[in-house]
């Protein structure tokens, strides 16, 4: 095999070039190269980094190979290719390709970190006792624009429901669309919402689910309380359609 000259790859070594570093300013291939360090025994940039590795690795210490920068052997990933274990360039490195990774593979990132957080909960906990710690006055401006009143009374009802036996989660989104859905008026009078109804109530085995969760006034909610079949034509539509039927009635009845 061709090869440079020993003078050659001397000259290019003392100048602390890399064996790839080399092949880019030169006419000879990496193999060709390598080939040439080990006939002529030189050692090359790579060679003494692994001494140097060797040695620092007593200390649990290791070179990154794109930074240079010596770090412990956490700051490295796991790399079952590699023979001490880690991968060659440090963590802070693999970022931006780790970083790019996860954006391609969220759902493979998301059950990895959930596994994680189930499996060390104590490490969860004291991580987010630390960081709002740290971050206190932020957590709090954050929380108290979180918290809107209708986001606070949500949380509210769900505990007392909870606290009830209730089975099933609407989620405060779910809710919100079942309002809009009733126009936020009661669902059966019409008038402005003020609660939430269970339409079979929870006493009478009713869920939390949102197919289960309406709108609905004060008055109509203490007349309907935990009547179950609860039928709105026996109730206020009948009140008011015979309202209606009567006064139609008084109008036929005088003629005009
Ligand atoms: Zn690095
Ligand atoms: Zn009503």
């Amino acid at each position: 095999m061709s090869k440079p000259t020993k003078e050659e790859l001397e000259f290019w070594l003392d100048q602390g070039l890399s064996q790839t570093q080399i092949a880019e300013q030169s006419e000879f291939t990496v193999t060709q190269i390598n080939y040439g360090c080990r006939v002529y025994g030189l050692k090359t940039k790579w060679t003494h980094r692994n001494e140097y590795n060797r040695k620092l690795r007593v200390e649990g210490k290791k070179q990154c190979s794109k930074c240079d920068e010596i770090r412990s052997f956490n700051q490295f990933e796991n790399d079952p290719r590699s023979t001490d274990g880690l991968s060659s360039q440090c963590k802070v490195c693999r970022n931006p390709y780790f970083k790019n990774w996860q954006t391609h593979n969220r759902d493979k990132t998301r059950a990895a970190s959930q596994g994680w957080k189930k499996r060390n909960p104590d490490r969860v906990k004291a991580y987010s006792a630390r960081y709002y710690a740290d971050n206190k006055e932020e957590m709090r401006a954050k929380f108290k624009a979180y918290m809107t009143p209708e986001r606070n009374s949500y949380y509210l009802r769900l505990r007392r429901d909870r606290k009830r036996g209730a089975k099933g989660r609407c989620t405060f989104v779910q809710l919100q669309a079942r309002i809009d859905y009733y126009g936020g008026l009661c669902w059966i009078c019409k008038a402005p919402m003020e609660a939430i109804d269970h339409v079979k109530p929870l006493a009478k085995g009713g869920t939390e689910w949102p197919a289960n969760l309406r709108s609905i006034c004060t008055s109509c909610n203490s007349v309907k309380r935990d009547i179950w079949p609860y039928e709105t034509s026996t109730s206020t539509e009948s009140r008011i359609s015979s309202r209606s039927m009567s006064s139609l009635e008084k109008t036929i009845s005088t003629g005009s």
